[in-house]
């Protein structure tokens, strides 16, 4: 059911007679890795849930939180994740499906899960490298939401295609052409209709397949539980079985479509369009549509490119790439998970890599892609799978790891902190222990780490992403380094690249503080956005430039 044509049907199922190189390509055009961006409330759990539901899942990641029947994950190492019933980590679930019984082929999907609770953090953000696409879950009463809008502007910048799917339609909703001209006019973003609702929101009956003209039309199960059985009809069948209403949904689909928004695949891949399909992940309505789009229209994983400006193809020798670690909390577990994306060729659980920054070898003889208290080994991972590395030191987010042909990929770029605290610490005798605590969590990535003169080093500050990540802090200095550290918020709600022409000035401003994170970058820390405005308006030579993903 590929709705272009373009889609991997043809492909033969991989079987033994085939060359190595053959069975790779085959298992590179069957994937399809993605996260699902939103903020919370708009339904990513419920939608994860319907997936998994729709698929045969095949092994999880601690990804799936669901209110009910909660499993316990890797993330229950966490006293302070427990307390909060919230997950840390960001892992991935990965399943098959099939877009028809008799499809030639089986797609393997991962849905890499993005953090994004109270646990909103930079992993939330990096979880954006290791995904070809993104799904942007909307809640068709409220529309674009603050986090959904961070993370949109993290996909536009790394060039991810985004699927938009509004969810709750079988909720009383704003109308679909409102939610249209919100999209385009307030991200820029074309959103082009694919499965249009039929009933406004409130009274879902089915939906509009707009490349085709058929109908869809659902019928509810008890509680969503099940798979929503669906009934394929005609046109004119679906004008006679909704009347005015089936009526409404071709007008307003053909409206769009006539004003030039009509799916292109180019543009897609480009960033420039967003295929939207309306749907309810309570009611398990169009959650068969996101699949099938994913699956036509998402891309594959594809090559990557390396610091020396080459490209890694998807059929060179094994890399992959860090995007996050996780540190054991619980004592009992002193564990690092590092999450790796393979970039090419075939991983083997037990192959010894080399380590690109530190060019030392690293068994992988426990890697996993099932967490939590049954964990599972993994054997074999392809290009766009998502593998866990138990008591990787030396890995980091944005490390790389190969075999056979070296290659190194870009560091993963830091994004826009918007809460700044400095770290003290009680007792001057910890202060080396402090030191070393402050170094680790830094070169992991866990925050941002900013100094001073003024401050002097034993009171750095650290910026993040999410409040969650002083917790982490606080805890983890005090589980694995024995220091009792404490944070101070500061009144700085956000961060701009400064250079050392105008450190100088912007030092003397009100509301404003210059420091060196660690990188060697110079950022101002400025009080509020109205202070920011002033200080641009009074003196416009002063550098002030937004940072990755300024929110
Ligand atoms: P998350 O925070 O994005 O993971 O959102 P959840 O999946 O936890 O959903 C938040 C709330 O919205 C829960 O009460 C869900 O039952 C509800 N919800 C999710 N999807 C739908 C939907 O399609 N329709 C309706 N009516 N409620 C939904």
């Amino acid at each position: 059911a590929t709705l272009d044509g373009s889609g991997p049907a043809t492909l033969d199922e991989p079987g033994p007679s085939k060359s190595p190189a053959k069975e790779l390509e085959t298992e590179v055009a069957r994937r399809r890795t993605f996260a699902v961006i939103s903020h919370p409330d708009a339904g990513k759990s419920t939608l994860t849930e319907a997936l998994a539901l729709h698929a045969r899942v095949i092994s999880e990641a601690g990804a799936i939180h669901g209110k009910a029947g909660r499993r316990s994950t890797v993330s229950d190492w966490m006293e302070m994740e427990k307390a909060r019933g919230i997950s840390v980590s960001s892992t991935a679930l990965q399943f098959n499906y099939q877009t028809s019984p008799d499809a030639e082929i089986t797609n393997v999907i991962n849905l890499v899960d993005t953090p994004g609770h109270a646990d909103f953090s930079e992993d939330t953000y990096r979880v954006l490298t290791a995904v070809d696409a993104a799904v942007m879950l909307i809640d068709a009463a409220k529309g674009l939401e603050p986090q959904t809008l961070k993370l949109f502007q993290v996909c536009r910048q790394f060039g991810i295609p985004v699927i938009t799917v509004i969810n709750k339609w079988d909720r009383p909703g704003q109308s679909p052409l409102e939610l249209f001209d919100e999209i385009e006019s307030r991200i820029g973003l074309t959103p082009t209709p694919l499965y249009w609702p039929v009933g406004i929101a409130g009274d879902f009956r089915g939906l509009l397949d707009v490349q085709d003209g058929s109908y869809i039309r659902f019928t509810r199960t008890a509680g969503g539980a099940t798979i929503a059985p669906e009934e394929f009809m005609s046109a004119e069948a679906a004008a006679e079985r909704e009347g005015v209403d089936w009526d409404t949904a071709v007008e307003e689909s053909d409206l769009l479509i006539s004003s030039g928004q009509q799916h292109d695949q180019e543009m897609f891949l480009a960033g420039q369009t967003s295929p939207v399909i309306f749907g309810s992940a309570m009611l398990n309505f169009g959650v068969r549509q996101i699949l099938d789009t994913l699956v036509a229209l998402a891309p594959s994983p594809g090559p990557r490119d390396d610091v020396s400006g080459g490209v890694r193809e998807v059929t060179d020798p094994f890399s992959a790439v860090v995007f996050k670690v996780q540190a054991g909390m619980d004592t009992a577990h002193r564990d690092r998970l590092a999450f790796m994306r393979v970039v090419s060729g075939v991983f083997e659980r037990g192959m010894v890599v080399t380590h690109s920054q530190t060019k030392k070898p690293f068994t992988t003889k426990y890697a996993l892609t099932v967490f939590g208290r049954d964990r599972t080994t993994v054997e074999n991972a392809y290009p766009g799978d998502i593998v866990g590395l138990v008591n990787a030191t030396a890995l980091a987010p944005g490390h790389t790891l190969y075999t056979d042909k070296k290659v190194e990929f870009p560091p993963i770029p830091s994004f826009a902190p918007e809460h700044f605290s400095a770290l003290r610490v009680d007792s001057a005798d910890k202060y080396k222990k402090f030191r070393r605590a402050v170094e680790q969590l830094d070169s992991e990535g866990v925050v941002q780490v900013l100094r001073n003169d003024i401050r002097g080093d034993a009171s750095p500050v650290l910026a993040a992403v999410g409040p969650m990540q002083f917790e982490v802090v606080t805890a983890r200095m005090k589980t694995e380094f024995g220091v009792d550290a404490r944070m101070e918020p500061l009144g700085y709600s956000l961060a701009r690249r400064t250079d050392a022409a105008s450190a100088v000035e912007l030092g003397r401003q009100r509301g404003v503080e210059v420091f060196t994170r660690t990188d060697g970058a110079l950022l101002a820390l400025v009080s509020d956005k109205w202070r920011l405005q002033y200080i641009q308006k009074e003196m416009p030579e002063l550098t002030l430039e937004p940072l990755v993903a300024a929110g």
